[in-house]
């Protein structure tokens, strides 16, 4: 299509161009509905298939056992900082909580509200460039769940495996790298994620949980935060993001066709490789991400000056590269490749970072 750019948007970010068209064909008149799914009541039976597929076609592209619930939300992974301690800390009260980058950071303070929490690993000593090992990590064994964030999207790192914590049951942020990669879901206690990364338009989060983790909330837990009535309710306890649950649903179609999740750790990889090379092999470009730790997500990445920081955005944009400008807490660029980002984008940008190298260096 025309005039569209490659957009390098941390989030929210691009969405595949066959899902916008398919969302823009059926925008009038859903299915002969008469209708646009915007316009639909939660409870008519037009959407109620359209809720149900979605969930259905989630399970399947990310294998979710028996035994977990898949909750479509809303309030953004930020409202999940607070309703995970509430749902699951009154079991022991403390809780583990393992800080690499700015979100797990929030999510932790935000604990503190609610029990005693264990900082089990940190990465603030190198200014959030890598990733602990597992054995640098403390895992409490009565603590009532382990938390951390699989993707630090704004420093550029990635968690590479899955945390041993033996009972204590797994909390994890994947807000920034859902679908993106195979995930072993049985290990977890909760997964969550906001939509506006890799998965749909803002406005949606997508939380699995074990059911058996439910119900034993603290007592002032608002209702909306409750697991165990959403999980009752089945998310629809109100309104939910009924727009947003249809894109997923577009998503998921478009994931199947890429090979699913298997076939899109391929792509992603691929992708991020060859930035990742492009940036090691230049003679301005440095990523601050140890590379065991390097995100394939998020690739953060900086010259020797600001000042050239600034030409390489500006030159970048102008050339139909957008938002490639690093967080404001860390400065430098930042491209960020979710999901949606065609193999295409990140060729033309590696051939961009080559020329300009050549040019400046
Ligand atoms: C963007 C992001 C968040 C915040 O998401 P909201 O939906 O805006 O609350 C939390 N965690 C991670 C890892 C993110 O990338």
């Amino acid at each position: 299509m025309e005039n569209r750019v490659y957009n390098f948007s941390a989030g929210p970010s691009m969405l595949p161009q066959e899902v916008l068209k398919r969302a823009g064909a059926e925008i009038l008149n859903y299915q002969g509905s008469g209708m646009s799914v915007m316009e639909m009541s939660h409870r008519s039976k037009v959407f109620q298939k359209i809720f149900d597929d979605t969930q259905a076609k989630f399970r399947k592209a990310l294998k979710v056992p028996e035994g977990y619930k898949i909750l479509f939300l809303q309030g953004g992974a930020s409202t999940q900082f607070s309703a995970v301690p509430m749902n699951l800390m009154e079991r022991t009260g403390r809780a583990d909580y393992v800080v690499t980058g700015n979100f797990s950071k929030i999510a932790c303070q935000e604990a503190l509200k609610y029990g005693d929490v264990t900082l089990a690993g940190a990465s603030a000593d190198k200014n959030y460039t890598y990733i602990p090992t597992q054995s640098q990590i403390v895992v409490d064994p009565m603590a009532s769940y382990f938390y951390y964030c699989a993707n630090n999207t704004i420093y550029g790192t990635e968690w590479q495996y899955v945390p041993e914590t033996g009972a204590v049951p797994l909390v994890c942020d994947m807000s920034s790298n859902i679908l993106s990669r195979p995930v072993d879901v049985s290990k977890y206690g909760v997964i969550f994620a906001g939509a506006q990364k890799n998965m749909a338009p803002a406005g949606l989060t997508v939380v699995i949980v074990k059911e058996s983790l439910a119900g034993s909330e603290m007592a002032a837990t608002p209702l909306m935060l409750s697991y165990k009535v959403m999980i009752e309710k089945d998310s629809m306890y109100n309104t939910p993001p009924c727009w947003c649950i249809y894109m997923l649903g577009l998503m998921l179609d478009w994931l199947e066709e890429q090979g699913g999740v298997e076939g899109m750790e391929k792509i992603k990889h691929n992708k991020a490789q060859m930035l990742y090379d492009a940036l090691d092999a230049s003679k301005l470009f440095t990523c601050p991400a140890e590379a065991d730790s390097r995100s394939e997500m998020n690739v953060v990445f900086r010259s020797a000056s600001e000042e050239l920081d600034a030409k390489f955005v500006a030159e970048a944009t102008a050339a139909g590269f957008t938002n490639l400008k690093g967080h404001r807490s860390v400065g430098g660029m930042r491209a960020s490749i979710y999901n949606a980002m065609p193999t295409q984008g990140v060729e033309k940008l590696v051939d961009f970072i080559k020329a300009f190298d050549k040019t400046n260096g």
